[in-house]
């Protein structure tokens, strides 16, 4: 009864979780957060937040922040211990000042840099950076390591979407905003799982669907939202191709293509459409992709006759072929002139609040800030004189995936990994950990010690969200201010000041006095933002990019009159099949993602109090007839197995999953999804097939 505690103050912000964006108040009383509120002025969710949004943020007083620099015990073994814990600390380290950590970190980069080159350096920054750690952090690979040996996140989510809208348009970001679904007649949601992962987004789609937008959902797994859609098309794991394609082929047959947008602003319309009608009819389609040959015709027709847009998430661009399904998605739109207008368009679902930014800002080994190809001379040459360089490495450097295979095979050597967790988040874990036990030198930047820093030598403590003020680009395109809330505990410090004095170390004459001081710098590279002053972001919150002048209110609605390459291309998408298909040993098909509750690899909400306990446990979904022909019952232990690993889980009935499907989340380091998945690339985005494997199951087990 008793009345809820007064706040002493409130701090406006965004919130640190997915990439929805949604702007929120921090309720606070002395360092502790009492509440958070969503912002009715928030453009992304008007006054709305999810669970994660409004009872996750207490991660960030959480006992095991990291509070003092580590340095590796001589005599540490270089493993993760089976039991490690989240929340316990780990004796492999002893405290240290800040000049000897500082110290040991860049010597033994400068070291590594000077005997074996600069590509035997590689660096992982973090989507969960703000924009401007973003941009210090792939500049500091570029000019002090000397490589663009620089990555993140998106490699594991949506390279591929950004490989085939590059190809395609000129252009990786979204054409409209979520918000647009207001505008539309029909919205496409294909191998996504908003409700899940962009909860608020998704409550738009459900409201536009209930006010009587025709809403398709096409996933191999039936989610939430398809109990909203007037179609739920469950197609075969993988067969995204064919399906997408059978579409096309009943738009071009039935003379529902517009002819003028095709004629006007396209190329390549022929040799796309000479192949879809040669080999992709509904009706031989169907029996690959499990979907009846009329209703592919009516979803078909539906999409091309009205006002349409569609949504994707990592259902798409998480196979070997994830860029041909993309390809598809931009072909359809394409084609039925469902671009360049509100309410049409293309929405590949971002998942980390800032992997739009983080990308813009250069965070990607092929291209510098704005996508500036590292491989054009003059643009190299334009990098140079910006940052004061002699030279510029004209290579694209090595992609997550790669930078692993590179340990192993004694081309990489050291790194630097701030605030991404490759020992739980990359394909093949037993591989990937392995990697980082060979490093001669890991220095992992963090606000907890996670199982990536756990194979580190040396370990700088970070400031969480709420602790620091930058800016976030969400799935929108709109540039938000996050602000510093709370203090960071103990010594730890702010990781635009850590990237600083790293860079200082290596011999960069870095001056920068703040993150405002960075986002000025960012705005002269990059002509997409140019608009957008520090203090004009301090002033309205939120700015949609591309914004050219400071009088430019931002343009939610990209491609009205060209695409950045000029012409749309249609690029012909052929039907393959995923790396690894099941068999007689491992006769399963293991689908990861993600829980509402948790957040990728769970570093932070394993360590919320009130997220842990709604989900506190790894559990592997199944059908329920499956289940009882394994002879297990919910709530008890399954065993999964593949060709890399093997863990145990506790069994969960979903009668949304097809029969011969599991689905696993990937945030248990008890159970790591990602001993079982499959570190096969797509060839063009280099994303690994976290969306199909093949495993066997068996009852029981300890977890
Ligand atoms: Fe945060 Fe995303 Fe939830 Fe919004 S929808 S509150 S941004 S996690």
């Amino acid at each position: 009864d008793r009345p809820p505690e007064a706040p002493d103050r409130r701090v406006d912000s965004v919130c640190p979780w997915c990439g929805v964006g949604c702007l929120l108040t921090y309720e606070l009383k002395g360092e502790r957060i009492l509440r958070v509120q969503g912002r009715p002025d928030g453009p992304a969710n008007r006054g709305r937040l999810c669970v994660k949004g409004r009872f996750g943020q207490d991660y960030v007083r959480h006992p095991g922040r990291l509070t003092r620099p580590l340095i590796r015990r001589k005599d540490a073994p270089k493993t993760l211990p089976v039991d490690f814990d989240p929340g316990a600390p780990l004796r492999y380290f002893r405290e240290a000042d800040w000049e000897e950590a500082l110290d040991r970190a860049a010597d033994g980069l400068l070291r590594i840099r000077d005997r074996h080159g600069p590509r035997a350096l590689a660096g992982f920054g973090s989507a969960k950076g703000s924009n401007e750690e973003a941009y210090l952090f792939q500049k500091l690979v570029r000019t002090g390591f000397g490589s663009n040996n620089v990555d993140h996140c998106t490699r594991l989510c949506h390279a591929s979407s950004v490989a085939a809208l590059m190809e395609g348009l000129g252009s990786g970001a979204v054409s409209n905003p979520v918000s647009d679904v207001a505008h539309c007649e029909l919205i496409l949601v294909i191998g996504a799982n908003p409700t899940v992962n962009h909860p608020v987004a998704a409550t738009f789609m459900k409201n536009a669907a209930r006010a009587g937008k025709h809403l398709v959902v096409m996933d191999p797994r039936r989610t939430e939202l398809a109990r909203e859609a007037d179609r739920f098309l469950q197609f075969r794991p993988d067969t995204d191709v064919a399906l997408l394609n059978a579409m096309m082929h009943t738009i071009i047959e039935e003379g529902l293509t517009d002819e003028g947008f095709i004629a006007e602003r396209t190329e390549g319309f022929e040799a796309l459409r000479d192949r879809v009608m040669a080999d992709y009819s509904p009706e031989a389609m169907a029996p690959v992709c499990g979907i009846p040959a009329r209703t592919i015709r009516e979803v078909a027709r539906q999409y091309a006759r009205s006002r349409s847009m569609i949504f994707w998430g990592m259902g798409v661009s998480q196979h070997v072929h994830g860029t041909d399904n993309a390809r598809c998605l931009i072909a359809l739109a394409l084609m039925t002139g469902n671009l360049g207008r509100e309410g049409t368009g293309l929405h590949p679902l971002r998942g980390q609040n800032n992997v739009q930014g983080a990308s813009d800002a250069g965070l990607i080994p092929m291209f510098y800030p704005n996508y500036a190809p590292v491989g054009d001379p003059d643009t190299r040459r334009w990098f140079e004189r910006f940052w004061g360089v002699a030279a510029l490495d004209p290579e694209p450097g090595l992609t997550v995936v790669e930078v692993v295979d590179a340990i192993h095979a004694g081309g990489v050597r050291g790194m630097y990994i701030l605030g991404e967790n490759p020992a739980m988040s990359d394909p093949d874990l037993n591989h990937a950990r392995e990697a980082l036990a060979r490093l001669d030198h890991l220095v992992v930047q963090d606000i907890f010690l996670t199982e990536t820093a756990a194979f580190a030598d040396v370990v700088l403590p970070a400031s969480a969200f709420p602790e620091k003020s930058g800016s976030f680009t969400n799935t929108d395109r709109r540039v938000q201010i996050g602000r510093q809330a709370l203090d960071p505990p103990g010594d730890a410090r702010q990781d635009w000041w850590l990237i600083q004095a790293i860079a200082r170390r290596m011999g960069l004459d870095w001056q920068y006095d703040g993150v405002a001081a960075v986002f000025e710098e960012m705005r002269r590279a990059m002509p997409a933002i140019r608009g957008i002053t520090w203090t004009r972001l301090q002033r309205e919150d939120s700015v949609t990019y591309p914004c050219d002048t400071e009088a430019d209110p931002g343009q939610p609605v990209l491609f009205r009159d060209r695409f950045p390459r000029g012409r749309g291309r249609f690029v012909p998408a052929p039907f393959s099949r995923a790396d690894e298909l099941p068999d007689q040993a491992y006769p399963w098909v293991l689908i990861t993602g993600r829980q509402l509750e948790h957040w990728h690899t769970g570093a932070m909400t394993r360590r919320s109090r009130v997220l842990d306990a709604l989900e506190p446990a790894p559990t592997v979904c199944l059908h329920p007839e499956d289940l009882a022909a394994l002879g297990a019952s919910p709530g008890e232990a399954v065993t999964l197995h593949s060709r890399r690993g093997r863990l145990t889980a506790y069994a969960r009935a979903d009668d949304g999953l097809q029969r011969g499907e599991v689905f696993l989340p990937f945030a248990y380091v008890e159970a790591a999804a990602n001993l079982l998945t499959n570190a096969a690339l797509d060839p063009w985005g280099k994303i690994p097939e976290f969306k199909f494997c093949a495993v066997r199951i068996s009852a029981g087990g300890q977890v």
